[in-house]
């Protein structure tokens, strides 16, 4: 939540996530960084980018992805050609869908699918009502 904070204030989209190991040791993190023009620069992405490069696949396959927003498609691709484990997500595509359109911010490109539609055996948990409320929050303060 406060890597999405970050984000936000930063002046990019409100969104974080942090992956753990199996014994509990913050091993990566990092947030949306869009607002340089390259929208692929989302923090799961870069999440599996950094494991396929540090950690083994035994490793990836027992550490935990805890993401303020689900993934999009292009992340949960990553996730699953990385072969990352667990994820737990405060806030769901589908709410983030509808506060999207409550809101009125602009729609993303690529079509809003479930993690589990991108891999199959994916194991996602979440979201959370009370941490998906303060991420709705987050997402409203875009518009100012
Ligand atoms: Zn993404």
């Amino acid at each position: 939540m406060d890597l999405a904070e970050r984000a936000l204030v930063s002046g990019d989209e409100p969104f974080g996530s942090v992956l753990v190991a199996a014994d509990g040791r913050v091993l990566h993190k990092d947030h949306n960084r869009v607002s340089g023009g390259d929208a692929t620069r989302h923090p799961e992405f870069a999440i599996a980018r950094w494991a396929a490069e540090h950690l083994t696949p035994a490793e990836r396959t027992a550490a935990t992805v805890y993401t303020s927003g689900e993934h999009c498609p292009m992340c949960a691709a990553a996730h699953g050609w990385v072969g990352l484990g667990r994820t737990v997500c405060a806030s769901s595509t589908e709410q983030l869908l509808s506060w999207t359109a409550e809101l009125g911010l602009p729609t993303a490109p690529v079509a809003p699918l479930p993690v589990t539609a991108i891999v199959p055996d994916a194991v996602v948990d979440g979201p959370d009502e009370v941490l998906a409320e303060r991420v709705r929050v987050l997402h409203s303060r875009r518009l100012h």
